[in-house]
Formats: structure tokens, C-alpha cells, sequence
């Protein structure tokens, strides 16, 4: 199989992206990009250097660092981000400093429902599933689930939701999660890119609903998968580790020596 794009070296992705229109809103998911993926997603840490080099970015001029995750706002906290990078959470459905608007009685009783599917798929995905809690939301992981029955659990879940009015469902890495209420980090990102001003947006991020943030960039904007998944995204780094790499190469170029 061939990658498309394929894999770039993160110094000189670094040097030339600090070559953009300024002002600069860097977009980052967190699982798989800044924390490396674990089985349990309560166990997932920054990776070291992480949290310096974001520091460091966020006293460049006319750079605006947000993090954009699929993560409640609350669980995106505990992993210690400078505090001036900003949170949108939930797919973009909470952000940071601004309350989520609360469930109406419609999308409450449908989140119900959902909640009811997702239990059921849990237990049909034995031990190692379970169901993750979100305002709007009820996600399925699998990750730690034995492979043939935790894959077939989501596959029959894929399927119930489409019984649910008004309900959608996002696939990711070993997770399927319901939506109550529409959510997309492609709006997300377009909500940050006029409040920052910004006349270039990067985004990086390794999962299938970060392919939707990619789709809201145009041609000035840079797009960055991290790992070997299919993406419309014109670069591609390998790891977390390579995404450390690739920051501190743009924090070289875009910050005053330290
Ligand atoms: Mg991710």
C-alpha cells in the first residue's frame, strides 16, 4: 500500500510552515498526537516536552495555540496544557470559558436512548468495553475489548443508531461514539479561525473526525495527519514523538531564542 501523502520529516515541515501568513492558529487534537494512545484513555499523558514547546509557542507573536479534542473539556484539564492554550471540547460542543448549552427536553430523552445503546453494546463487547459520558454524547471503546467481539458490537450498534431520529454517530480508533446533538470540529475550527483573526490555520490531528477540521481548510491552511490512516490532509508525520519534533522546529523559527 502506498501513503498518500507520505510521511514527512518533522524539522523541515517545521521550517517551512514557519513560513505562513502570520496571524497563526495552531489547531491540535490530543490522544495520538500530544499523548501517545494507551488501551484506557484515563491513562493518557502528555509526552514529554510536550507542554515546554507549547509554552514556548505561545509567546511568539500572533500565534493563538488551541486544542481541539473529542474529550469533555473537563477531562482535557488533567493532562496540565499551558494554561493559555485554549480548549474546545466535545468536538467542538464545549469550549473552554463559555458554558455548554444545556440538553433541551427533545436531545435529553434521545441521549437516553442512546446511553441504553451504548450499555447494550458493551456488554455484547464482553470484557474490556466500555461506556465513556459526555454532556451530548455517549462514546463505546474497545480498545482493551477482545478484537472479534468488540468489533461486531460496534458494527451492531452503527446500525441500531440509524433508528434514532435526530441521533448521529462519529467512528474512531477502537471507539464509536453517539451524538445527541450535531458536533463537528470542522465548525469548531472555523469559530476559532475568526476568533483569532488568523490568516493561516494548521491542524493536526491522527483520528477520522479530525478529518473534518481538515475539510474546513483552504488552500493557505496547512493540514497535518499524524500515523498511516487515509486522510485528505497534505502532510503526514509518524508519531507523537515526530509531532514534538516538528514543534519545537516551528518554535526555533517563530520565537525569540531562549
Ligand atoms: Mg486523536
Amino acid at each position: 500500500m502506498t501513503l498518500t501523502p507520505e510521511y514527512h520529516n518533522p524539522k523541515q515541515l517545521g521550517i517551512e510552515v514557519a513560513g505562513c501568513e502570520l496571524p497563526l492558529l495552531i489547531g491540535l487534537d490530543i490522544d495520538g498526537v500530544l499523548a501517545p494512545l494507551v488501551d484506557h484513555a484515563d491513562n493518557a499523558r502528555l509526552l514529554d516536552g510536550i507542554a515546554d514547546v507549547l509554552t514556548r509557542l505561545l509567546t511568539a507573536d500572533h500565534v493563538t495555540v488551541a486544542a481541539v479534542s473529542g474529550r469533555a473539556v473537563s477531562s482535557m484539564r488533567t493532562f496540565g496544557l499551558p494554561a493559555a492554550v485554549r480548549l474546545v471540547g466535545s468536538h467542538g460542543m464545549e469550549q473552554d470559558g463559555r458554558p455548554f448549552e444545556p440538553l433541551n427536553s427533545a436531545e435529553r430523552a434521545r441521549l437516553d436512548q442512546l446511553i441504553e445503546l451504548a450499555d447494550a453494546a458493551a456488554n455484547t463487547g464482553g470484557d474490556g468495553a466500555w461506556v465513556e459520558h459526555k454532556q451530548a454524547s455517549v462514546a463505546v471503546h474497545i480498545r482493551e475489548a477482545d478484537r472479534a467481539l468488540g468489533t461486531a458490537a460496534l458494527a451492531a450498534l452503527a446500525i441500531a443508531i440509524q433508528g434514532v431520529d435526530g441521533a448521529s454517530a462519529k467512528p474512531g480508533s477502537n471507539v464509536l461514539e453517539l451524538f445527541t446533538r450535531h458536533a463537528s470540529k470542522g465548525s469548531a475550527v472555523e469559530r476559532l479561525r475568526n476568533e483569532s483573526r488568523a490568516r493561516t490555520v494548521m491542524f493536526v490531528g491522527d483520528d477520522l473526525t479530525d478529518e473534518e477540521a481538515f475539510a474546513a481548510l483552504n488552500e493557505a491552511d496547512i493540514s497535518i495527519k499524524v500515523g498511516p490512516a487515509p486522510t485528505i490532509a497534505q502532510f503526514r508525520l509518524a508519531t507523537p514523538e515526530h509531532v514534538l519534533e516538528f514543534l519545537s522546529a516551528l518554535a526555533d523559527c517563530l520565537c525569540e531564542p531562549v
